[in-house]
C-alpha cells in the first residue's frame, strides 16, 4: 500500500506515496489510530501541506480536537507567520495565520506523512512556537531513516509508524 517512485520530483529521489494507503479504508484507520496515540496530549493537531491535511484531520476527529493546516508559502491571505527553511537546493516557506486563531498557551502536535531531513517539521516546530504554542510531538506514517531526521529534531518526540 506504498508505492515507491523513483526519480519524482527529481532525479535520485525516491518519491514514497501514500496514496493507496489512505484510499484504503482499513489502512486509513490503522494508520489514524497509530498517529493519533501520541498525540494524545495536545489540544490542537497540525497537518503540514499536503498530506499531512489528511491525516491531520482524521487524527484530529478521532483526539476531539481541531486541526490547523500549515501551509506552502503564498497560500493563505494575510496577515501570515512565515518560517523560511532551507532544502537540498534554495529555500522553501511554511505559513499559518497571524490572525483568527490565537496559538497562545495551546498544545499542538504535528502530524505528516513522511520525515525525510526534518527540515519541514523543524520549520513548523518554529513556526508555532513563535505564536505561542507548545508543540508536544511530532508523527509520520514514514521515517527515511538515513537522511537524519530524527537528530535535526533533537529534544522533540519523534513517532515513525514504519522506518526505512
Ligand atoms: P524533509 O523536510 O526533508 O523532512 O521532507 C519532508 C517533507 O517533504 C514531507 O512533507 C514529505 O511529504 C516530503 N517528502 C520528502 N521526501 C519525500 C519522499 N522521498 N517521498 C515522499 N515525500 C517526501
Amino acid at each position: 500500500m506504498l508505492r515507491a517512485v523513483p526519480d519524482f520530483p527529481e532525479p535520485g529521489i525516491q518519491f514514497k506515496d501514500l496514496t493507496p494507503l489512505l484510499a484504503d479504508a482499513h489502512g486509513l484507520a490503522v494508520v489514524t489510530d497509530a498517529l493519533a496515540q501520541p498525540a494524545q496530549a495536545a489540544d490542537l493537531v497540525a497537518g503540514i501541506d499536503a498530506r499531512g491535511f489528511l491525516l491531520g484531520a482524521a487524527v484530529a476527529i478521532r483526539l476531539g480536537t481541531g486541526v490547523l493546516a500549515v501551509r506552502k508559502g503564498g497560500k493563505l491571505p494575510p496577515p501570515v507567520r512565515t518560517e523560511t527553511y532551507s532544502l537540498e537546493y534554495g529555500t522553501a516557506a511554511l505559513e499559518i495565520p497571524a490572525d483568527g486563531i490565537d496559538l497562545t498557551g495551546r498544545s499542538v502536535f504535528i502530524i505528516d506523512d513522511v520525515l525525510a531531513t526534518g527540515g519541514t517539521v523543524a520549520a513548523t516546530v518554529k513556526l508555532l512556537q513563535h505564536a505561542g504554542a507548545t508543540v508536544t510531538g511530532a508523527a509520520v506514517v514514514l521515517e527515511l531513516g538515513a537522511l537524519g531526521g530524527r537528530a535535526a529534531l533533537a529534544g522533540l518526540p519523534v513517532t515513525s509508524l514504519h522506518t526505512v
